[in-house]
């Protein structure tokens, strides 16, 4: 954030560009979206970028067209330095502009052209510098190994630190970009290189392709000594004549690590063509490791970018990392498609690109990797969701924007998990088939423009041959916030069996929101039938109150309110029949058993179980064999165990049911990975470790963890740590164990090490070893190492967020968050300001918590785009967490 802005920098901007041009400029300024009478239709963008240097220069050159006289058009651009604006018209005449730096903090900017033109063709050419920056934003600098590159990342409202544009998504141009960099250097941007010619002393010009309409957060480029190693090429389709070439691009000497995900690239992109029926549109695809990055991937047309360990593998590679590549490669490349090809209207509309990144990544995952089991991701992600979607503050899908604030922290899982969740959901009440119909349709109507929700839902409706309802029931969850909780009884009416539903709005235990709220929901129930089996029956609930025959009902059945676990709502049942049904719990499929964890967990939360019903009714789970269901009771147990047991004898009991539940299963999986074991295994290791060892503190499991710890930091003979001694996806946890059980000597070991690994893998472990830190003192070394050049700034927060469940250590972290607030803040992104209070205070479960963060953040919100609905979000979770734990009878853990 330096969204956030120090005062200084900012009357240095505005007394570069004129004050009394600045004052007059000011009244017609827009806030929000540009005014539409200034229509850019081709960019031309030429760089000059030596990733040493501190700034680089540019030209852009924007044909645009005037729809109505004025002497000036509005734009965008942030700390450029201008040096010179030239207006060509449409007669070829010249005309000497003024570039007016209106609002420094928003990015708007005023170009004036002197005298009134008429509607016409216009060509604006600016020439400019601006810094390198050093905040992951815009055109950025970043180093590995030493050496420095620079690379782009311009979602949502970066360009404008790059370069002047119209930086809007509905603002689609074609782009003809060239780099003019060292000779020494290599240069990849969006589309093929056309040319390269020499640039005078030690320089080079290179010319990319024009590219297919875009919008300015899409452009992308990279300049530094990078390797590009080649991939296989993505074989033709029916959809697509041509082979498309596909690169890997990483930091020097990294190249040869890409060699896995370019491996599973091509099975990715033909599955897209397939569901889409439309190919891949860009000349080329590259996927680019970044050294260091803000989010965790970008979808880039032909030039994706990765934080470097998503890319960099090999057969040694935790498997959460092997796995967590697929999944972010398909979700970047499924937005080749949504969000590239079709591109949202306005950032209200954010979901069309995320959300469908998100669904469709879990089918083409769920059809290239079943094992990775995609569709317990969704659940999982969506009952995430949930969560945050129960506050009174959460976001809509389609939240309005009022300000940057607004497009900055509409990334989040609203828009990701409960998008895909309840898109999801449609598909399934249309069925899969229908559903893709529609979305071919909106493909082929939208391709390289922009589309806003009413066009989709349209598309989906028109090929599903639904009305008005379908539509209703459709914008119900885009419009508004919540979660359904759909309440059930059961009842034998007439010799039938029938459910009786009604819907309000979940709210937890504590909240001051309103339950009255309807939404039209797909509810689908399973049931017991009379002659052993089970059935599944659905209806669309669209009012307060419906029924459902629950036809071949078994007698007294037992019910699953939420089939397949594919409906976004949480679900009520009597408290007999929520026995019942756990009694069933292996007629129940994988997701189903999540989403029965889920209404036990929301059901303590709602103040309807207490600690005692939900260790009971939570135990049949842990047995599963699924690794998602076995360790889904820890949220809630965890919290029982953190926040509610207060007597030595009410924490040995928790901690009694975690060991018997799952110290077994860590003794049987052991604590190396075995020759050729299922990743499932590997990661159910890497999970339960982190519990018993880190939240439980069980002696033997950290014993084990310890020898391996106290082997990984041994120093070989060439002075790096022997961090390969330890299980690789056991390191994080080992370097826990090992920096709290040793102190000092560990964390200054992790702190003096760091600096000299490369390898993202060991340097996320080493994190989190100084992570889990529990003495003070150490503690807050660690942070302070934190805010230090040899923590990257994509890493700082790993520290930042670490050991928080005592009091104690959310005071301390709270004590040197304030202390240090500027230093943060000028390290961090202005993409990152919506999580700066979660950051400093998050975790809290008193009022006092509450009041402090708000105290410090609300005199500072002003300072710091995005941070007014963090700090609304955790403040509101920290009184949550507050009134659950005073209405907590701690002595039911005991019963
Ligand atoms: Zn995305």
């Amino acid at each position: 954030m330096r969204k956030l802005v120090r005062p200084l920098l900012l009357t240095a901007l505005a007394a570069c560009c004129g004050s009394a041009l600045a004052a007059s400029a000011a009244n017609d300024q827009p806030h929000g979206k540009l005014p539409r009478w200034a229509m850019p239709e081709l960019y031309q963008l030429s760089f000059k970028v030596d990733p040493r240097q501190q700034d680089f220069s540019g030209t852009t050159v924007i044909k645009l067209k005037l729809t109505q006289a004025s002497d000036h058009i509005w734009m965008h651009g942030r700390e450029l330095k201008v040096a010179k604006v030239v207006v060509t018209d449409a007669a070829g005449k010249k005309h000497d502009a003024k570039y007016v730096d209106v609002a420094p903090q928003e990015g708007v900017v005023k170009i004036d052209f002197g005298s009134e033109l008429k509607p016409q063709e216009l060509t604006v050419a600016i020439d400019y510098t601006a810094p390198l920056n050093l905040q992951l934003q815009g055109l950025y600098k970043v180093s590995h190994e030493g050496q420095p590159y620079a690379m782009t990342q311009m979602e949502p409202i970066s360009a404008r630190y790059a370069f002047p544009g119209f930086d809007e998504p509905s603002f689609k141009t074609p782009f003809e970009l060239s780099l003019t960099i060292p000779n020494d250097e290599v240069g990849v941007a969006n589309t093929k290189q056309a040319k390269e010619e020499p640039a005078g002393s030690g320089w080079k010009k290179l010319t990319f392709t024009r590219t297919e309409p875009l919008p300015t957060y899409l452009v992308a480029f990279g300049v530094g000594p990078w390797d590009v190693v080649k991939g296989p090429d993505i074989s033709p389709t029916e959809y697509r004549k041509q082979a498309t070439e596909l690169r890997g691009v990483a930091a020097k000497g990294e190249g040869h690590r890409m060699q896995h995900v370019l491996s599973e690239t091509p099975s990715i992109i033909h599955t897209l063509e397939n569901y889409y029926g439309f190919g891949y549109p860009w000349d080329k695809l590259d996927l680019l490791a970044a050294p260091d990055f803000s989010a965790g991937a970008m979808e880039n047309p032909g030039l994706v970018t990765f934080r470097d360990w998503l890319l960099l593998l090999d057969k040694d590679s935790p498997a959460n990392y092997v796995r967590g590549s697929f999944n972010v490669t398909a979700h970047e490349l499924a937005h080749q498609w949504t969000g590239d090809t079709v591109t949202m209207g306005w950032w209200d509309d954010l979901w069309l690109n995320e959300a469908f990144a998100t669904w469709m990544q879990q089918k083409v995952t769920q059809k290239v990797h079943p094992e990775y089991r995609a569709d317990l991701d969704r659940v999982r992600g969506a009952q995430g969701a949930m969560n945050n979607d129960s506050l009174v503050t959460a976001r809509k899908i389609r939240q309005e924007i009022t300000g940057n604030g607004d497009i900055e922290t509409a990334f989040d899982g609203i828009t990701y998990q409960k998008g895909a969740s309840v898109l999801g959901m449609f598909e399934g009440y249309v069925t899969e088939p229908v559903f893709q119909k529609g979305m071919r349709a909106y493909i082929q109507e939208h391709k390289f423009g922009n589309a806003t929700a009413d066009d989709l839902i349209a598309s989906i409706a028109k090929a599903a041959d639904k009305g008005e309802d379908f539509k209703a029931a459709f914008r119900s969850f885009l419009n508004q916030s919540g979660v359904p909780y759909v309440q059930t009884k059961i009842a034998q009416e007439g010799g039938k069996t029938v459910l009786h539903l009604s819907q309000s709005r979940y709210l937890p235990v504590g909240s001051s929101g309103d339950a009255n709220r309807v939404w039209g929901v797909p509810v689908c129930v399973r049931y017991g039938t009379a002659a052993g089996g089970s059935k599944v029956s659905c209806e669309l609930l669209s009012q307060k109150e419906g029924t459902m025959v629950l036809a071949d009902a078994a007698k007294n059945t037992w019910f699953m309110p939420n089939a397949n676990g594919s409906g976004y709502y949480r679900f009520s049942m009597a408290k007999a029949d929520l026995v019942a049904l756990g009694k069933q719990i292996g007629k129940l499929d994988d997701a189903e058993q999540l989403a029965y964890d889920d209404a036990v967990g929301s059901g303590f939360r709602h103040g309807d179980l207490d600690a005692g019903d939900v260790l009971t009714a939570l135990k049949p789970l842990t047995a599963s064999k699924t690794r998602e269901v076995a360790i889904a009771p820890l949220t809630t147990v965890d919290w029982i165990y953190e926040l509610e047991a207060t007597s030595d004898a009410q924490r040995a009991k928790v901690r009694d049911w975690v060991k018997s539940a799952y110290l077994p299963r860590m003794q049987q999986l052991g604590y190396k990975r075995k020759p050729g074991e299922a990743d499932s295994d590997s990661l159910l290791r890497t999970a339960l470790a982190e519990s018993l060892a880190l939240d439980y503190q069980i002696p033997e499991v950290r014993a084990e963890l310890l020898k391996q710890g106290d082997a990984a930091l041994k120093t070989k003979a060439d002075g790096s740590l022997d961090l390969a001694a330890a299980d690789p996806d056991l390191l994080g946890v080992a370097l826990g164990v090992a920096a709290q059980e040793r102190g000092k000597s560990a964390v200054d070991t992790l702190i003096a090490q760091l600096p000299k690994t490369s390898d993202p893998a060991s340097r996320n472990a080493m994190l989190q070893g100084l992570a889990s830190v529990k003495d003070p003192a150490d503690a807050e070394r660690a942070r302070d190492f934190a805010l230090s050049k040899d923590v990257k700034v994509g890493e700082m927060a790993a520290i930042l967020r670490g050991n928080r469940d005592t009091q104690a250590s959310r005071d301390a972290i709270w004590k040197w968050s304030v202390a240090n607030y500027d230093k943060i803040v000028a390290r961090t992104g202005s993409f990152a300001g919506g999580r700066l209070p979660s950051m400093m205070g998050g975790g809290g479960c008193s009022q006092a918590e509450a009041d402090r963060l708000e105290a410090f953040f609300k005199p500072r919100l002003k300072d710091v785009t995005g941070a007014e609905r963090g700090l609304a979000q955790t403040r509101e979770n920290t009184l949550l967490c507050a009134a659950l734990k005073a209405k907590q009878d701690p002595a039911a853990i005991m019963r």
